[in-house]
């Protein structure tokens, strides 16, 4: 039995701990979920949805646990609350929405007309999930409801970094009569994913670049699909006729929500020259303003850093951009509260595309800010780098915005505004270059990349002989 403690991210005490879910176990789980799944399968989307309804209101009743839990995996209170919130909506969302995405019934053939074929949607038996620390019930569930939604089974490996919602989650689960073996989360670290991705038919990971590459290759030699939702390094253009002051809102929102420990941040910042120096100015202060959530956790918007590794990362990032000639304008220290790390804002300029900041993810609420002349040129300085993620372009009037959003090489563009899928999930979006790789999970596809699609294919006429493909006529 191999157990692994976790650090509380306002004290820095390793005041928890937690039992690894070894090989064997795995397993053992994902055959108790194999044998459960064609009844949860058989039972239909109503009969599902009826489960998952049930599971909504279970984990509505434990919402204050819940909550708790995710208070200390995260050091944040409000949007501790919101992950919960997202879930359930979630749930009620994609039970709403399965029974009219799914095209049935049968489509007369085009090429030879005898012949009909009609799509049966066969989901898939087991899926794994494999989620990181940032957001930890929000993604751990995001890929988890619809596809319990479309039928299948699902095991869910969380971070290690973050374990203590995990049991308030199983509790649940376990209230909810139908749902605890086709829907089971195991505790673990990095050797708990690689013996559930040899064991499930399918696997959503969400994380970084690094464990992506070696997910994807372990997918690759059990040729299962692996749906890839990975890192991003996302820009925002601010065109010389921007409102500013909305334009710099979304860019410190955008920057520092979550204490820019999500995916979708904006961690590069490119304006027009004659705007430049307003911008920077609105910025800083803006960002001079915004508070830390210590010492008490319902005051300020900037929560402690999740992961004492990431601080490291962050330091490194500002120490490189200083020693190759970027100001720090804002911010710009690790701030040690109570046992627990925090950065605020922080504003940089003098940035180049030299510097480890403007190149690598950063995953904190660094701002780093570099002028343009021409739209071309902030095409291609948006476009650099090897992410794909998303991206935001602010501009006079949308028609302007969306010009140049097209332009980008980016799954999603939030026009005259930031990060918006950090809050609107509904538009279907595919990760460029290293973000990620497979279908949406964002819109009908998110449901419909849990199915296989079988045609049937059916003759009204007679079977051609093999004579119709004889050489000799
Ligand atoms: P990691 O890649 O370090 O870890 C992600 C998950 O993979 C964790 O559960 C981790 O376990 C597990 N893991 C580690 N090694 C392996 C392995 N060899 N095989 C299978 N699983 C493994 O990411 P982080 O947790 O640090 O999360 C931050 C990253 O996630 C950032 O890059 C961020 O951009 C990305 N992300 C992407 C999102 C998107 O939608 N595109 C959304 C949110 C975050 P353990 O933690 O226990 O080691």
């Amino acid at each position: 039995m191999r157990r692994l403690a976790a650090r509380n991210p306002r004290t820095g005490a390793l005041d928890f701990s937690f039992e690894v879910t070894a090989a064997p176990a795995v397993v053992e789980a994902t055959s108790r979920a194999r044998r459960a799944q064609p009844a949860w399968a058989a039972l239909g989307f109503a009969g599902r949805a009826s489960v998952m309804a049930r599971f909504a209101a279970e984990l509505t009743a434990r919402r204050e646990t819940i909550q708790a839990a995710l208070e200390t995996d995260t050091g944040r209170r409000r949007i501790s609350g919101q992950e919960i919130d997202s879930v359930i909506g979630a749930i009620a969302g994609w039970s709403a929405m399965a029974p009219t995405l799914m095209p049935e019934g049968w489509v007369d053939g085009r090429a030879m007309p005898a012949v009909r074929h009609a799509p049966n949607w066969r989901p898939y038996a087991l899926v794994g999930v494999i989620s990181p620390w940032n957001f930890p019930m929000l993604l751990g569930m995001i890929d988890a409801v619809p596809a319990l939604t479309a039928g299948c089974a699902v095991i869910v490996k969380p971070s290690e970094v973050t374990p203590r919602f995990v049991g308030p989650l199983r509790d649940a689960i376990a209230a909810t009569p139908g749902l605890e073996a086709v829907l089971q989360i195991l505790p673990g670290d990095g050797e708990t994913g690689q013996a559930l991705i040899d064991e499930v038919d399918c696997i959503c990971f969400t994380g970084s670049v690094a464990t992506g590459r070696k997910v994807a290759l372990q997918a690759a030699g059990r040729l299962i699909p692996a749906f890839l939702e990975l890192g991003g390094k996302d820009p925002l253009i601010v065109l010389a006729d921007a409102d500013l002051e909305a334009a710099t809102d979304a860019a410190l929102r955008g920057s520092v929500l979550s204490t820019g420990q999500a995916c979708q941040s904006i961690e590069r910042i490119y304006v027009q020259r004659g705007i430049y120096g307003a911008v920077v100015e609105r910025l800083t202060m803006k960002a001079n303003a915004v508070g830390l959530n210590w010492p008490q956790i319902d005051s300020g918007e900037v929560g402690p850093i999740i992961f004492a590794r990431q601080a490291e990362i962050l330091a490194a990032q500002i120490a490189d951009a200083q020693a190759k000639g970027a100001r720090v304008l804002a911010g710009g220290e690790i701030e040690h509260h109570g046992g627990g790390l925090w950065l605020r804002p922080t504003v940089l300029v003098d940035v180049t595309h030299e510097m480890a900041v403007m190149r690598d993810e950063t995953f904190g609420p660094i701002l780093p800010i570099m002028a343009f002349d021409t739209l071309d040129e902030a095409v291609a300085l948006a476009n650099f780098g090897e992410f794909g993620l998303s991206a935001a372009v602010f501009a006079g009037t949308l028609e302007a915005a969306e010009a140049v959003g097209r332009r980008l090489d980016a799954g999603a563009i939030s026009l005259n505004d930031a990060a918006l899928t950090a809050v609107f999930y509904e538009a279907a979006k595919q990760s460029f270059k290293a973000s990620g790789v497979g279908p949406s999970r964002m819109g009908a596809d998110g449901l419909a990349r849990f199915f296989r699609r079988q045609a049937l294919i059916a003759n009204t006429g007679q079977p051609l002989p093999l004579s119709a493909f004889r050489e000799s006529s």
